[in-house]
C-alpha cells in the first residue's frame, strides 16, 4: 500500500467556528481566494470571516476565481498574496477556487514564476501555507496534493505535488445546502467518477478501493434523490459531503483514469461541467473492465451492494443529455491527444486509440 495525506481535515457542522484555533499557528494574516457568489451564498465566507477575526487574523478577499481557473488568473491571485505579504492563503469554494488557491500558493512564494517554471514545478520557495473551505459536495480537493488549471492553450491540466496539500481543510456540508440543483447533480457525478475511476485504477490498493467503495454507498441514495428532482435535507448533504471527501482519497492514491480526461476535452470544447464530462464515460470504463477484469469487477459490485446496471443508471439520469454533436473528422483530429496519456495508461483495462474513438463515436457522432 501507499498511502500519504497530510491534511487536518475537519468536517461537521460549524467545524470552522469549532476548530478555528487551528489556524493561530499559521500566522495572523490571510488573502481568500473564492468567486462571487457562491461564496456569499453558501454563507461560508461570512463563517470564515467570523472565525478568522476571532483568531484575530486579517484577511483581505480576491473574488477572480472562475469555472476551470485559467493560470493567468491564479498567477494574479498569488502574487496579490505576495504583495500583500500575507502568511498563508485560504481557497474557499468548490475545486475551482480550491485548486486556484493550491497553484496560488505557488505564485505567492515565487512570484516572478513563469507558466513553464510553474508547470515544470521550479518553486524554489516552499509554497505558502494553505487552508481550504468547502462549498460543494464533488471535487475532493480538499484532502488531494492535485490542482487542475486551465494554461494558457486553453487546455485543462492537472498538476500533483506534496507541497499542494491543504494545511487545514474545513468541510460544512451546511455550506453545501444553497447549491443549485445542477451543481449538485455535476459534482455528485464527479465524486462516484473519482471513486469509480480510482477503484478501476492500476494503483489502486486496499486502503483506496476501501474508499472508493464507501464513497459510492454514501452517495448513491442522496444522488437518487437529486436526480429524481427532489430537495435534499441536511442528511443527504453531509452524507454526498462525505463521499466527495472519501473520493478525493480514492483519487489522491490512485489518480484518474480516461473518462477524467476525456471529459477534459468536453468541458474545453463544449463546456460541459467538469462532473458530466468524467462520469459519461464511466459506463465505458466499466464495460471494458468487465470484459478484461470480470473478477475483479463483480467484486466491486458486489461490496457497493448495487448493479452495474444501476450505476450505469445513476449516472446516466443525473447527466441527462449532453446534446452535443461530433463528426468523424473532429474525434480523429483530437485522438492524438490521448496517446501515451497518463490518465489513459492508468485505467486497469487496456484502453486503445481505437476504443476511444469507438466511445466518442457512439456518444456524439449522429
Ligand atoms: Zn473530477
Amino acid at each position: 500500500m501507499n498511502y500519504f495525506m497530510p491534511t487536518r481535515l475537519f468536517t461537521g457542522e460549524h467545524c470552522i467556528a469549532k476548530n478555528v484555533d487551528v489556524l493561530r499557528g499559521l500566522g495572523s494574516s490571510c488573502l481568500i481566494i473564492t468567486e462571487k457568489g457562491a461564496a456569499e451564498a453558501s454563507g461560508a465566507l461570512a463563517d470564515l470571516k467570523e472565525a478568522l477575526t476571532s483568531a484575530s487574523i486579517t484577511s483581505q478577499v480576491f473574488f477572480g476565481v472562475r469555472e476551470n481557473p485559467p493560470v493567468t488568473v491564479v498567477a494574479e491571485a498569488g502574487r496579490l498574496a505576495a504583495e500583500l505579504k500575507v502568511d498563508f492563503v485560504v481557497g474557499l469554494g468548490g475545486g475551482s477556487s480550491q485548486d486556484a488557491a493550491k497553484a496560488a500558493a505557488v505564485f505567492a512564494s515565487n512570484p516572478t514564476l513563469d507558466e513553464d517554471a510553474f508547470y515544470g514545478f521550479k518553486w524554489e520557495v516552499t509554497p505558502k501555507p494553505i487552508v481550504l473551505v468547502g462549498t460543494t459536495s464533488g471535487t475532493g480537493s480538499e484532502v488531494t496534493k492535485v490542482s487542475v488549471l486551465t494554461d494558457s492553450k486553453a487546455r485543462k491540466h492537472s498538476i500533483h505535488d506534496d507541497r499542494l496539500y491543504a494545511t487545514v481543510s474545513f468541510g460544512d456540508p451546511r455550506h453545501t445546502h444553497t447549491c443549485p440543483k445542477v451543481t449538485t447533480l455535476s459534482c455528485g457525478v464527479d465524486i462516484l467518477a473519482h471513486a469509480v475511476e480510482a477503484y478501476f485504477s492500476r494503483k489502486a490498493d486496499e486502503i483506496s478501493r476501501a474508499f472508493s467503495v464507501r464513497a459510492v454507498r454514501l452517495a448513491f441514495a442522496p444522488l437518487t434523490a437529486a436526480a429524481a428532482g427532489e430537495t435534499l435535507d441536511a442528511d443527504q448533504r453531509k452524507d454526498l459531503y462525505e463521499a466527495s471527501i472519501l473520493g478525493g482519497l480514492a483519487i489522491n492514491t490512485c489518480g484518474t483514469c480516461f473518462p477524467h480526461n476525456v471529459g477534459y476535452y468536453l468541458t474545453e470544447n463544449y463546456h460541459v461541467p467538469h462532473g458530466y464530462a468524467s462520469a459519461v464515460f464511466m459506463p465505458d470504463m466499466l464495460e471494458l473492465c468487465r470484459d478484461q477484469h470480470p473478477a475483479y469487477t463483480q467484486d466491486f459490485f458486489d461490496a457497493l451492494g448495487h448493479t452495474q446496471q444501476e450505476l450505469v443508471k445513476l449516472v446516466t439520469d443525473a447527466i441527462g443529455d449532453l446534446a452535443i454533436t461530433m463528426d468523424t473528422q473532429e474525434i480523429e483530429a483530437a485522438l492524438p491527444r490521448w496517446e501515451g496519456n497518463g490518465s489513459v495508461k492508468n485505467t486497469l483495462a487496456d484502453v486503445t486509440t481505437d476504443d476511444i474513438r469507438r466511445i466518442l463515436t457512439d456518444h456524439f457522432v449522429a
